[in-house]
């Protein structure tokens, strides 16, 4: 099978707040890369810097306070970092789309579902009030609302979270785009629903061809659905694994710690594991490593140094997929 194009490629990304306190580098040198059909997860802990590499990526930073200090965004291979704003807005929605958390808060309260699912087809197709109209029915029965034609007239507070959920899935799909972000789309359902959407945005994926891009705090839900995962820390990336390698053997302490903190079924009665301490504050990154503080296997170069992304090979030297981890010790990591 040929390789799919890759579709999305991040460089070296850089992007710092400047705040009264003092100015954080959000993003500190992130690179990754999607193809098309191809699902990445992102994972880690709040606050370090997976919301805003994704609103760089879809140029929807909140600047100021935040700027771009570094890198590119390659999206098919142009720069989108130096497109105009007006280029940018036609590749918005268009060509890439972004899924939220928080589904109320991004839909219009006083417009009905249809209305706005419609509007997207007036606006970016040309269409008629009627074919739009008939086009979001099509659109809400792709994300398997039921009954859609009777419920294309209520309001966003009429669905339940899981089923506004999915109307901002089909929103995101309106146009087709070829790469969607979806920003901790199931943080806020209960553990059927966030299994569901999930599953609907893996099979959307495929249906499609699309990147998809998954960001998320929970190692737990996306097991399933990813290719590949990159685990973010403070700002930078410290593991990047295809999924399943990162699941049986970790190659860095910080994703160990993460694994640790799954609840498991057959671990019922246990005390869940969690990493001790919290993330760093951004106007304060630890040293070296900037997980070191919290880090079972922190030796005295951790502190001193910060450690680049190393290539993890199996034993006889062999490139074990595409795995990287920024941790000196991966090796030991990897044997438990
Ligand atoms: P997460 O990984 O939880 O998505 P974010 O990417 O949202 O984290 O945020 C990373 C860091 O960027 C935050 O910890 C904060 O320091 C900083 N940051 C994000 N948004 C803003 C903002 N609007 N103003 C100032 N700092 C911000
Ligand atoms: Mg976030």
């Amino acid at each position: 099978m040929e390789p799919s194009p890759v579709l999305l490629e991040v460089r070296d990304l850089q992007v710092e707040f400047h705040t009264r306190e003092g100015s954080a580098k959000a993003v500190n040198g992130v690179s990754y890369t999607v193809a098309a059909g191809e699902t990445l997860a992102v994972l880690g802990e709040s606050g370090s810097g997976k919301s805003v590499t994704a609103q760089a990526i879809m140029g929807i930073l909140d600047s100021p306070p935040g700027r771009i200090t570094g890198g590119e965004v390659l999206f098919r291979g142009q720069d989108l970092l130096r497109l105009k704003e007006e280029q940018r807005r036609r590749i918005r929605g268009a060509e890439m789309a972004m899924i939220f958390q928080d589904a109320l808060s991004s839909l219009n309260p006083v417009l009905t579902v249809g209305a706005q699912l419609g509007e997207m087809f007036e606006v970016h197709r040309g269409m008629g009030r009627k074919q739009a109209r008939a086009k979001s029915v099509e659109l809400m029965d792709r994300v398997r609302i039921p009954a859609a034609k009777d419920r294309v007239n209520d309001y966003p507070h009429q669905f339940s979270g899981g089923m506004r959920q999915r109307i901002m899935i089909a929103m995101a799909l309106a146009l087709e785009p070829a790469l969607i972000i979806a920003d901790e789309p199931t943080t806020a359902l209960d553990v059927t629903v966030q299994a569901q959407v999930m599953d609907l945005l893996a099979e959307l994926r495929r249906e499609f061809d699309m990147g998809l891009i998954l960001i998320t705090h929970d190692l737990g839900v996306v097991a399933d659905v990813a290719d590949k995962i990159a685990v973010m820390y403070a700002g930078r990336i410290v593991e990047t694994a295809p999924v399943h390698e990162i699941y049986k053997r970790p190659a860095h302490p910080y994703t160990r710690g993460l694994l640790d903190s799954i609840p498991r079924l057959d671990q019922k009665g246990h005390e869940l594991y969690a990493i001790k301490g919290l993330p760093p504050s951004l106007l304060h990154i630890p040293p070296g490593c900037a997980f070191h503080p919290r880090c079972p296997r922190a030796r005295d170069v951790c502190r001193a140094e910060v450690p680049p992304l190393h290539a993890v090979t199996e034993e006889d030297g062999r490139a074990s997929g595409e795995r990287r981890s920024a941790c000196y010790f991966w090796k030991e990591t990897l044997d438990g």
